[in-house]
């Protein structure tokens, strides 16, 4: 059930109703997805603002539906955050994601790779069992990857996600608090989570290119991220204006259109060649 806009009225949804025939079809569709191998990874390069380095890629998920072609994710997850879909999604992209990160690795391409998790996957699963799993099947070290958390309901006592993001992180591996800035993804759970960087929202840095928009949000987020120690990541770049600005308030990493579009793995493998020494 969705507001309609300034009516105050509530507009069904069928893709929230859980006994909608056609959310039904999507999840099983979905799930039979999932099962098929029908997701698929893109790669997008996160790169130091001070040299233009590459320091990670995030893998980034699609759908690659046999009539409607390439799904993005933000047509899925939702669905499947709600629906426990997720898991089975993030158990997929950390095997896909460090599969990939090997072969780099065999090529001398040693970039840590970013998988977006959900506060789901930390609260209900044995996530940081499933991560160390993986790293092993891929004879990768901890610093390989990197668990980016987005929020999408309000989690007013973190405990379980706590306990699990400590356990990675006694065992080296980091993680970033995703969206930050929007939503849920607040100051309340900044407080809670042990992240060791935070993705400043594509909606702020976005307003870094509007005519007369103002830049004091970023800058106020890239140093109250530095006052408690974290690395400051903006992601949506899309242009030279931007950069500078990010540069000059102290940004740490950027990710964005500027810098690359997702790309399927072989042509992120040929971005990366042609990149990281
Ligand atoms: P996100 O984690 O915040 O990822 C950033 C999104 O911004 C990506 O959209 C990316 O393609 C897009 N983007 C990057 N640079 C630019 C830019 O310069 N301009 C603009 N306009 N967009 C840019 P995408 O790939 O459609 O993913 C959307 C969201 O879906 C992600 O947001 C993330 O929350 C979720 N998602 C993606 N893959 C996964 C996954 O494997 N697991 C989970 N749980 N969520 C995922
Ligand atoms: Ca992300
Ligand atoms: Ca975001
Ligand atoms: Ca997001």
């Amino acid at each position: 059930v969705a507001k309609g806009e300034g009516t105050g009225i509530e507009l069904y949804d069928a893709a929230r109703d859980p006994n909608s025939p056609a959310r039904l079809g999507t999840v099983s569709a979905l799930r039979e997805g999932i099962e098929q191998g029908q997701l698929e990874l893109h790669y997008q390069p996160k790169v130091s603002l001070r040299d233009g380095t590459v320091v990670g890629v995030e893998a980034l998920v699609r759908w690659q539906h046999p009539e409607r072609g390439i799904v993005p994710p933000d047509e899925f997850i939702p669905l499947a955050e709600r629906t426990g879909l997720v898991h089975q999604i993030t158990a997929h992209v950390l095997r896909e994601g460090l599969g990939q990160a090997r072969l780099w690795w065999d090529l001398g391409l040693q970039v840590p790779i970013a998988v977006n998790v959900s506060m789901r996957d930390l609260h209900e699963t044995d996530l940081a069992g499933l991560v160390v799993a993986e790293l092993d099947r891929h004879g990768l070290p901890p610093d390989a990857i990197v668990l980016e958390v987005t929020e999408s309901v309000l989690v007013l006592d973190a405990g379980r996600a706590v306990a699990t993001l400590r356990e990675l992180r006694e065992l080296g591996v980091s993680a970033s608090l995703d969206d930050f800035g929007t939503g849920y993804s607040s100051l309340l759970l900044l407080e809670q989570l042990p992240v060791d960087e935070v993705k400043i929202d594509r909606s702020f840095v976005r307003r870094l290119d509007e005519e007369g928009g103002d830049p004091a949000m970023v800058r106020s987020i890239v140093d109250f991220a530095h006052g408690l120690g974290l690395s400051v990541v903006a992601e949506g770049l899309e242009t030279s204006h931007a950069w500078r600005l990010l540069r000059e308030f102290g940004c740490d990493v950027a990710q964005g259109y500027r810098i690359s579009r997702p790309m399927p793995s072989d042509q992120a493998t040929q971005w990366l060649v042609e990149r990281v020494v």
